[in-house]
């Protein structure tokens, strides 16, 4: 099992701030910004290379899923804004392999990123 599997099945405690029938979300043990949420498919793909034809709805229900959690936050507006990243591998810095995608805000966040 994952560890986000077994966040998913309440075996190991998560702060959830959001979830639906296809995923949860739950804020990062490590903060990298004053928001820093992880959104997690309840179906465990490695990573987001790996996706396949089939997962088209849950790798979109992701996205649905950080515009509702942007707005939770109340930092859907332009002027706040957020910002979604994935990590596939090790360059990208990837450490769960349960793809999942990392919603950040609260403060400027720099481009390119390091
Ligand atoms: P990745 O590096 O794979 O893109 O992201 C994994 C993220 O999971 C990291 O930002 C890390 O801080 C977070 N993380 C690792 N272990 C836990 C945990 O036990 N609970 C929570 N809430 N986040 C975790």
């Amino acid at each position: 099992m994952t560890l986000f599997e077994k966040i998913i099945a309440r075996d190991i405690p998560a702060d959830i701030v959001y979830e639906d029938e296809a995923c949860i979300a739950i804020n990062d043990i490590n903060p990298q910004a004053p928001h820093h949420v992880l959104i997690i498919p309840r179906k465990v793909i490695p990573r987001v290379g790996d996706a396949a034809a089939e997962d088209q709805a849950a790798l979109g229900a992701l996205l649905l899923a950080a515009g509702k959690i942007a707005r939770q936050l109340g930092v859907i507006d332009t002027t706040s804004g957020f910002r979604l990243v994935i990590n596939h591998g090790h360059d990208a810095g990837e450490t769960v392999p349960h793809m999942h995608v990392h919603l950040l805000a609260g403060r400027g966040l720099e481009w390119p990123p390091g």
